[in-house]
Parts: C-alpha cells; structure tokens; sequence
C-alpha cells in the first residue's frame, strides 16, 4: 500500500511539477498523516494546520499561472522549534519562551519560503537544544517512531521523528554536538550537519554559538542534497557564515565512489560500542570497498578528550548567550519577590539548562577560566589537527554516529554523564568545525543504526555523493517503522 506520504521529495518534486499531484493534496495527506499518528509520536510543539494549506494554495495557483518554481516549491516539511518564524510561535521547547513569537524569520526560513516550502509546523526538542534524547522538552517527550517506548535521541528529536515517522517529508534541526546526527541514527533518516559557517545561524537561537549549524533531515541522500542547497550560503546577517559559493550539491551525486579514500578511526570503535551497532557499521566499510572505495585505518588520537572539551565550552557560550532571558525583554516574565529575574529564572528554565548555567558561568569565572575554559579551548585545536592530519591521507571518515540504538525513556534521564555520552563520536566534528552526515545503516534487533561520514570543511559533495552511493545498493534507508502501522487500536478512551 503506497500512501503519499511515502514519497521521497524528488518524487514528489516531479508529480508536482508535472501537475500529476497539487500541493494541497500533499499538504493535506501529511496533515492527515501527523493527525492519524501525533497522538503516539508526539514530534510537533506547534502544527501549522491552516498557514500549510494556505502556503500550499498559493503555489498551486502559481503553477497554474505558469510560474516557474523551484523543485521544493509545495513541499512540506517541519523546523525545529529553535528557529525563529515570524508570526509562529517559537518556543524552545523552554517554559521561559513558551509564548514567543518572533517578530522576524530566521534566513533559512526566508530562503525556504522564497523557494515555496510549505511549513508543517515546529518540532520538539530538548530545552534549548541540551540534551541526547527529547526527554528534557519542558512541554513532552516524543517518542521514537521505531519503538514507542524508546526515546528518539536529541536534541532534535522531534524532527527526526516527524520525517521517520511521515509526517513531515523533511525537516530542519540544529546540531551543537550531534543533535542532528544522533537523532538521525536512532530514527533511521539521513541527518546532515554542514560545515561551520556554511548555513546562516541568523534566527537560530543560540546555544553555543561556535559549535550550533542547522542542518536537514530527509529520508535520503538526495532530498538531504536539495534542502541543503536550498538553505546554504553567506548571509551578511551572520558575522560567521562563509562567503562561499553554494555548490550543486546534486549534480555531486553521480553514484561513483571508486577510488575514494575512505578512513576508519581506530578511537571510534570498541569501548560502549554496541556489538550490533559495530556489525552493521563493518557490514557498511564492507559496502564502501565493494563499491570501489579504498577503505584504511586511520587515528583521532584526542577523541576521548572531545566530550570533556565540548560540556566546558557548549556551557561556557550557552551561559552568555541564555543572559539573555532575564524576563524584561521578552519570554515568561514573573513580577514576583525581590528579585524577579531570579523568579523568572528559576520558573523558566529547566533542569539541564540551569545545570549547563552553572557549569558554564564557573568554568569562565575568575581563577577558573584558565584550568578550564582555556584548557577546553587548546584540546579543542588538537581536536581539530587530528582531523586535519586523518584528511590528508583520506577524503571521508566512517564510523558509527551513535554508540548505541535508541534507549528506552527514562534509562538515561537521571545520569547525565551517560547522557552525555551519547554524542562521542558526533561531537569532536562540531569542535572542529567539519561537515558530518549519518546514513541509515542496518538494524540492530529491529531498530535503526546510523552510520557517520565525516569531511573535512565544505566537503558536502563527497558526503552527499558517498551517501547517496550508499542508498542506490541497499535500502535499509526505504524501511517504515512498523511500531506506527498498527492503526489506533492503541488509543486510550
Ligand atoms: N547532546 C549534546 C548536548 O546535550 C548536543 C546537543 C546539540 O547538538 N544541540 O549538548
């Protein structure tokens, strides 16, 4: 039985254009879809029902004028909800923004309404982006579409469930340290985290602002491909963004990896490595030889030093950036006590926010800032020489993107340094400012392994091209969780 939601992007790209298919109907069936299963998956803060249809109408009537548009023109997708929509409620998922509305769009917001995508709505997501699983949403947590009672990894976890579980045929999320990525891995979609600089951060709420980038989610390589080029470039809004040009990031996909340089990080293995994630990550190298890659070991030797690096300076910059929310500008505001900026604070944000505060404002205080934030700072560079030594000698990196499949709720909630954990092989890509993607790669007891493909800066292409390679001889990227086809009999009265 084949739905409309089951259409890849590029699919239903071709229908729309042809005019086999509208917008609406499109629309319409992903609205039915989020209906028929939102009550179990819970990825949605905020649906844009009727915003949708009408967005929808309008390029429907367009093309029926003739108007020439763009290959995302009336496809819909969702945003995470820590990036700015002007008139939509943009939350964070944090009590302390649970009535924000932006008055101005993020670039990447404007750029895909510019090419006629259709806004679903906004998805949950760990507070402020600090977290491995949705758990610490201050709304709900989403579940995984593979397994109703897993988490599906975070921060971006609502839209990783959305496009898993069809009710979004892609969506946007940010990754500070493999919030797009891990989620990806856990959910079975193909998760891009670009290079530093290369998608505007220009209304992405900030969290660390030298490690956050925004990147897509999509049910493959190719529709990772179109929304990257449809969000990428410099934005003179973004101090940081890069004025490079935007490749095409789809004529990069001509299904040829032979004789590319593959390397397999002997730091990214072993140790908390799940038996059955580590079998499909080898059954994945094994894949890239038979295509023609030259696979080789290679060395990250500071790799066990990113985590520690990253949770003094995520926390450092998320400290400065979270002054913001004093209850004065905007955001929850409680006149209460003598101090009613503490009073809002302390009714605002949640616990992992308020414990990233305090790491943060303590590792950047007077005495401490050189033992640690400093510190932080130069295994950050060494980090990123490792990188800079391993590309040398090859053009990707393949590992595992998460240790483990997705765990159960609540199994890591009260230990955060097994939280934390999760995002060991994501996070030294963040440190070092490199592009980084996770792929479907086989299932261990029923639930999705991620494989990740690492390059060095603006190496989009080669990870576009080895991923979509990957895609044309297997299809564990084609699966459907099956947790969500048991209709509603599940639902309470
Ligand atoms: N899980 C990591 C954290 O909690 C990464 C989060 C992210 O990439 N936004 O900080």
């Amino acid at each position: 039985m084949s739905e409309l939601w089951h259409l890849t992007i590029s699919e239903a790209s071709e229908r729309l254009r042809s005019r086999a298919l509208s917008a609406v109907e499109l629309t319409r069936a992903h609205l039915d879809r989020i209906r028929d299963v939102e009550d179990r998956v819970r990825a949605f803060v905020t649906v844009t029902d009727a915003l949708a249809l009408g967005a929808a109408e309008t390029i429907d009537r367009r093309r029926a004028e003739g108007a020439d548009l763009g290959p995302l023109a009336g496809i819909p997708i969702a945003l995470k909800d820590v990036i700015a929509t002007k008139g939509i409620r943009t939350t964070c998922s944090s009590k302390i923004l649970e009535r924000f509305v932006p008055p101005y769009n993020a670039t990447v917001v404007e750029r895909l309404e510019a090419a006629g995508v259709v806004l679903l709505g906004k998805t949950n997501m760990d507070e402020f982006a600090m977290g491995s699983s949705t758990e610490n949403s201050a709304f709900f947590p989403t579940r995984n579409p593979w397994d109703l009672a897993r988490v599906p990894g975070g921060s971006s976890g609502g839209s990783a469930a959305a496009v898993a579980a069809g009710e979004a045929m892609g969506a946007l999320g940010s990754d500070t340290g493999g919030s797009v990525r891990q989620p990806g891995a856990l959910t079975n979609t193909v998760a891009l985290k670009p290079t530093y600089g290369r998608v505007s951060r220009f209304g992405l709420i900030a969290f660390a602002s030298s490690l956050d980038q925004i990147g897509p989610f999509a049910r493959n390589a190719r529709d990772a491909a179109m929304l990257l080029g449809a969000v990428a470039g410099y934005d003179p809004l973004d101090s940081t963004s890069i004025p490079e040009p935007v490749p095409d990031y789809l004529a990069a996909l001509t299904g040829d990896v032979k004789g590319l340089r593959i390397g397999v990080p002997r730091e990214y293995a072993g140790e908390g490595v799940e038996p059955g994630v580590a079998a499909a990550i080898e059954r994945a190298t094994q894949t890239f030889r038979a295509l023609g890659a030259e696979i080789g070991e290679c060395s990250l030797p500071h790799t066990r030093y990113g985590v520690a690096a990253y949770y003094i300076i995520a926390p450092a910059e998320a400290s400065a950036n979270l002054a913001r929310y004093d209850g004065v500008k905007y955001g929850l505001s409680l006149a209460e006590g003598d101090d009613p900026v503490a009073a809002t604070r302390a009714a605002g944000f949640g616990a992992e926010v308020k414990r990233r505060i305090m790491l943060g404002t303590y590792a950047l205080s007077a005495g401490y800032y050189d033992a640690y934030y400093l510190q932080a700072e130069k295994v950050r560079t060494l980090i990123k020489e490792d990188f800079d030594l391993a590309f040398e000698r090859f053009d990707l990196l393949l590992s595992p993107t998460s240790p483990t499949v997705a765990f159960a709720i609540g199994a890591k909630i009260d230990d955060p340094y097994a939280m934390y954990l999760n995002d060991v092989f994501t996070i030294p890509a963040n440190l070092a400012g490199i592009a980084g993607i996770s792929i479907p790669a086989g299932f261990s007891e029923g639930l999705p392994v991620g494989a990740q493909l690492l390059a060095p800066r603006f190496g989009e292409p080669t990870i576009l091209r080895a991923a979509d390679a990957f895609q044309r001889v297997t299809d564990f990227h084609q699966h459907w969780p099956a947790a969500l086809t048991a209709k509603k009999t599940r639902r309470r009265g």
